[in-house]
């Protein structure tokens, strides 16, 4: 046997590879891409994602740190750049010791593959089907005529899951409506933006920004869309320019300082709730199991979360299926939340004008504490898991 195969070497995958190595679990990851390449735009780690990041490792958060860029502040302004909501992250930083980062997904995926071992992460095998062998064994067939014996999976192959597609055939996943640009500026932002993570509303349009280092910023651009629909390339910018060009200049020129191959579309979806994660000794984590709508910033960190807790669980538990109902029970209320919420978000983000003066008014009339509470509840971890013993 290979020990648990996780399949997909995305954030969820790599993260869950590197808690199973310290706890010394056996795996092998198994991913499509033939390399990991430097590719993506920018994200942004929260405290909760940071916090699991330092159980593993304080180096490789260490690392991370070097590599990204923390904010003092997340603001969500009018289209003008005027705030709607204005967060110091002074307590976020006071009661978890770090804020938010935000850092280039190519560079995260380096670092975090640079830890683990690379016998462990089998690059180019595409997941086709599994095929359950014996009550404890399952064959696991790749798009290449391969195949390995496994006896538990880790479905952590993102929101078109095919583990999911497999286990949970009615699935389904749901277009938001909204169409997004991710790009990376060549372009140094004006220092007092460069400890903000901040967000411009608009009519119908919403664009996000923060520094990632001195020389870079990434920015996402998100607008209501038909599903599909394709750029014209040598136009983009053009296009982008015009869309955006009631919107305070710093978002002209980003879009200007960003080369073409380094602006990257995708329609905005997210998975009708499962009920059930896991059946047997299959399991999804990450969007395969609870992709969200990207407006908390959550899909990621929340990947990060579930390595952490599944790999614990899993390390204290008599058997596989005992963990996956632990996990899925501890995880379930939290995730389904913000899958929620996120909806809720993309919905008021773009909107029509009316419902956009009274979420304007709703914004900049929320309690400070209030919105404080909410959040330190969202980055809040249970430590106590990662002391259980089986
Ligand atoms: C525009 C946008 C902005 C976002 N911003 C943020 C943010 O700031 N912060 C945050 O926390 N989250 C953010 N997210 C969400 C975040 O990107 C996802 O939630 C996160 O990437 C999920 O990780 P994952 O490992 O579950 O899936 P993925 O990252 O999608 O990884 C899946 C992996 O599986 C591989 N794979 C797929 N199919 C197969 C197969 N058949 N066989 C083998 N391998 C396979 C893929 O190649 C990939 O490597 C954003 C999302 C979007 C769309």
């Amino acid at each position: 046997m290979n020990g648990i195969a996780i399949i997909g070497g995305g954030i969820g995958g790599l993260v869950t590879a590197l808690c199973f190595e310290k706890l010394g679990i056996p795996f092998k990851v198994y991913e499509r891409a033939v390399a990991l390449k430097h590719v993506g735009a920018g994200i942004w780690l929260s405290p909760n994602a940071l916090q699991v990041i330092e159980w593993i490792d304080p180096k490789l958060l260490k690392e991370i740190e070097g590599a990204g860029n923390y904010f003092d502040r997340i603001m969500v302004a009018n289209h003008q750049l005027i705030p709607l909501s204005d967060s110091d992250q002074a307590f976020v930083k006071h009661k978890f010791g770090y804020t938010t980062i935000a850092i280039h997904r190519g560079v995260l995926q380096r670092i975090i593959y640079s830890y683990l071992p690379k016998e462990k992460i089998i690059l180019g095998k595409e997941f086709k089907k599994y095929e359950k062998t014996s009550d404890t064994s399952y064959r696991i067939e790749f798009e290449d005529g391969t195949s390995v014996e496994t006896n538990t999976i880790i479905g952590a192959d993102g929101v078109n899951s095919k583990v999911r597609g497999q286990l949970f055939p009615n699935s389904s996943i749901r277009y938001s409506g909204q169409t997004c640009w991710r790009g990376v500026a060549d372009y140094k932002l004006d220092p007092k933006f460069a400890s903000v993570g901040f967000t411009l509303w608009g009519k119908k349009l919403q664009f996000g920004v923060s520094k990632l280092n001195e020389e870079q910023t990434y920015w996402f651009a998100v607008k209501l869309s038909e599903p599909n629909q394709e750029d014209e390339r040598e136009k983009l910018k053009v296009a982008l320019n015009e869309m955006f060009s009631a919107f305070h200049p710093v978002v002209n020129e980003l879009i200007q300082h960003t080369r073409v191959s380094n602006i990257i579309r995708g329609d905005l979806s997210d998975l009708e709730l499962l009920d059930k994660w896991h059946v047997e000794n299959i399991c999804l984590i990450g969007d395969a199991a609870h992709s969200m709508t990207p407006d908390l910033g959550q899909g990621g960190a929340q990947a990060i979360e579930d390595a952490y807790y599944l790999s614990n669980f899993i390390n204290s538990s008599k058997c596989i299926e005992d963990a996956f109902h632990r996990f899925h029970s501890s995880r379930k209320t939290k995730v389904e939340k913000l899958v929620k919420q996120s909806r809720f978000a993309s919905k008021i983000a773009i909107t029509n004008r009316p419902v956009e003066i009274l979420r304007n008014f709703v914004l900049r009339n929320t309690p400070e504490r209030f919105m404080q509470s909410q959040m330190i509840e969202l980055y809040t971890i249970d430590k106590s898991v990662a002391a259980l013993v089986g």
